[in-house]
């Protein structure tokens, strides 16, 4: 349900609304447009049938929220909600390009590529420490040792964080370490997890399953604003289909359809989405057009020697192409990169 004030309501006649609204044993989540306050109602909505609402002193119209989703819609809020990393903001406007490798290996490895990344323009850098393996066989990652060494290489190059939490018994320890929280493909449905991150009031980058409608990811967001991180950043990688030749068929639809439906920052990872470094310039490039609030791209100085995801890592160089042009397209799209 969302109720909206009245453009004068002041603050008294907002408080008494949230207060019935708790009575009600209700959640209320208010929400300052430049045009109108809103408040959004989420519980059992049968306990608000008896009220006159409309008759509260300030509100001009209360109408239900359609959707399964409640406080990620764009019903509820209409600007676009620009999510913060360290300095870099995400959305509204700011691309977010968050660069690195796969997987964090050694200090001096990845020192060599956040210079390169950094100077290319990434403002953001990613690294798995915990990593989600198809073979139990392969490089699970460094665990809180590759926690530290990507906090050490952010810090030095002055980079805010993003890593992988696969877990709800890591949150804290990530916590301690990241800047931003990632949800995996294979975790989006984690739901505990969600629940987790969303008792923090860290950033969450929430990527989309494999197998998951745009719905269903809108929902995963649902469960991290539930519990009150409104900070989340959703991430198109691609979903399984037919398609042999690519590792995943990216669907950039995706894009307008969140903006539709959602005010919240939603990102493009061509890297996972094709796992071909020949088709990521031009997948990057398609996804800023088509509106996305950044791009993530995995980048490793040696691809052939890396413990995970090597074929599909681009090399510094064409990483610094890629960024050229998107820096080029940013402008066009009025849009800025921090
Ligand atoms: C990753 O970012 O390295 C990763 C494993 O991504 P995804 O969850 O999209 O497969
Ligand atoms: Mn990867």
């Amino acid at each position: 349900m969302i109720i909206v004030l009245k453009p004068g309501a002041g603050q008294a006649e907002i408080d008494h609304i949230l207060q019935r609204i708790a009575e009600l044993g209700l959640k209320a989540h208010l929400s300052r447009g430049e045009q109108r306050t809103i408040i959004g109602v989420i519980g059992d909505e049968s306990k608000l049938q008896s009220e006159p609402l409309q008759a509260i002193p300030g509100v001009e119209q209360v109408l239900p929220i359609l959707k399964p989703f409640k406080l990620a819609s764009r019903d509820l809020k209409r600007e676009d909600t620009v999510v913060q990393v360290g300095r870099v903001r995400i959305g509204g406007g700011s691309l977010a390009m968050i660069a690195g490798p796969c997987a964090v290996e050694s200090f001096e490895i990845l020192d060599q590529i956040a210079v390169r990344v950094k100077a290319a323009g990434a403002n953001i850098l990613r690294g798995g420490a915990f990593k989600p393996r198809t073979s139990p066989y392969s490089f699970q990652g460094l665990g809180e040792q590759g926690l530290k060494i990507l906090r050490d290489v952010g810090r030095k190059h002055d980079m805010p964080v993003v890593t992988e939490v696969m877990d709800p018994r890591q949150v804290e320890l990530v916590d301690r370490y990241a800047d931003m929280f990632q949800i995996g493909a294979r975790n989006m449905q984690n739901f505990d997890l969600l629940k987790e991150v969303g008792q923090t009031r860290k950033p969450v980058l929430l990527k989309r399953g494999m197998s998951a409608s745009v719905k269903d990811l809108l929902m995963s967001a649902e469960y991290i604003l539930s519990e009150g991180n409104p900070w989340v950043v959703l991430c198109e990688r691609g979903v399984r289909s037919f398609e042999e030749s690519t590792r995943n068929m990216l669907d950039l639809s995706a894009v307008p359809n969140v903006k539709g439906q959602s005010h919240l920052p939603i990102i493009v990872d061509p890297s996972h989405a094709t796992g071909r470094p020949d088709l990521i310039p031009a997948m990057a490039r398609a996804a800023v057009a088509a509106g996305a609030d950044g791009v993530h791209i995995e980048v490793h100085s040696c691809p052939e020697k890396a413990l995970s995801d090597g074929p599909q890592a681009l090399l510094p160089d064409q990483y610094a192409a890629v960024m050229r042009d998107l820096r080029r397209l940013a402008e066009v799209m009025g849009k800025s990169l921090a």
